[in-house]
């Protein structure tokens, strides 16, 4: 049985294509996803771990718990908030696209840990995870 903490998700934005990867800013070791995110008044960047699992982010602002972030593009500044509202907590949920095929939904509010990831292919995205894995280990 392989262990999956070293799966990282490539993503990019749903509006313009552009990869939201920011190999400068890594988290746990791997390249971060990097999106802007308006909280309040509040205005700044945000990278989150691309870690599968993982809920790890440095934020340029003060997250406040329970606060829901617009968050958008850093590319072509559209928001990337879906129609799709969280299961749990009703807060918009935001939508990147998988570089591999699929979607990623998060809730867009603090504190709320809600996220689903749809592959276009799971056997494919199975594949992409043990040659990711391999990559890791040796
Ligand atoms: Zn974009
Ligand atoms: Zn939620």
């Amino acid at each position: 049985m392989k262990n999956f903490n070293f799966i990282t998700l490539q993503v990019k934005c749903p509006h313009c294509g552009t990869s939201l990867m920011d190999g400068k800013h890594k988290i746990e070791d791997a390249p971060s996803i990097k999106l802007n995110i308006l909280l309040g008044n509040k205005r700044g960047s945000i990278n989150m771990s691309s870690v599968y699992g993982s809920y790890n982010v440095n934020s340029e602002i003060d997250l406040i718990s329970d606060e829901i972030g617009v968050f958008s593009c850093p590319h072509c500044r559209a928001e990337i908030t879906s129609e799709n509202l969280c299961k749990t907590c009703q807060a918009p949920m935001a939508e990147m696209l998988l570089d591999m095929g699929g979607k990623i939904h998060f809730c867009t509010r603090k504190g709320c840990l809600k996220h689903s990831v749809e592959f276009e292919d799971l056997a494919l995205a199975i594949k992409k995870f043990y040659d990711d894995y391999d990559q890791y280990t040796g």
